[in-house]
């Protein structure tokens, strides 16, 4: 079973250049505000705080970095479409998260996360996009599936998968997870290993 065994906060960060350099491969989490990532953060690495849960939405614009089991970095990216974030705010965002993603060499995931409890969304669809159009790697976890009935998540990953096969030929790999119920643990940090030891290969 694969297992998170230390996840120490490293440091938060606006701009690549001040990250980490010590090349260790890096996986990132983002979706929309409120969508459970620090609840998945935290059911990740077995810890009740490690990823602040309910943050004030639109407020935290840094990149957080935590470092597991001394061999990869999990990072922690500010959350798209708080409805209230003002203009600035949003732009700060665009201009930080995508200066990111399209330069970060360590970068080997993006974890976008997708709420199951709601049907597909426009700025998630956009989000995945523009990681398309940038060729940026990423995986889809569906979070917060102990929420609903098992055929009512079924409905809406049903939902959000045909909304991305409009412009995608195939779907990303995808992991149905539930920070309540540990759901998907086992399989996003096996997906992980399985990557580090390419990257290890690789590099
Ligand atoms: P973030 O803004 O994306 O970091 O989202 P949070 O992790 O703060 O979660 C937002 C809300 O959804 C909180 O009230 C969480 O308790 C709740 N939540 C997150 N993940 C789950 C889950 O897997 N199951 C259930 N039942 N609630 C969840």
């Amino acid at each position: 079973m694969a297992e998170v065994k230390t996840a120490k906060f490293v440091g938060s960060f606006t701009r690549n250049d001040k990250c980490p350099t010590d090349g260790k491969p890096e996986y990132a989490f983002i979706g929309r505000s409120n969508v459970g990532k620090s609840s998945l953060i935290n059911m990740l690495c077995a810890q009740k705080d490690l990823a602040k849960v309910s943050q004030t939405p639109g407020k935290t614009q840094l990149i957080n970095f935590f470092d597991i089991n001394e061999t990869w970095y999990m990072v922690d990216l500010p959350g798209y479409g708080y409805a209230r974030a003002s203009r600035t705010l949003r732009e700060a965002w665009e201009k930080m998260i995508w200066y990111y993603l399209k330069n970060r060499e360590t970068l080997q995931y993006v974890f976008v996360l997708v709420d199951s409890m709601i049907p597909p969304q426009a700025n998630d669809l956009e989000f995945i996009n523009k990681l398309g159009e940038y060729r940026v790697p990423f995986v889809v976890a569906y979070t917060k599936t102990d929420r609903m009935k098992a055929d009512d998540v079924k409905r809406n990953i049903d939902k959000f998968r045909a909304a991305m096969l409009e412009t995608w030929s195939a779907m990303p790999l995808e992991f149905v997870t539930s920070a309540e119920r540990g759901r998907g643990k086992n399989e996003i940090l096996t997906f992980v290993e399985n990557a580090n030891l390419e990257y290890r290969t690789a590099n």
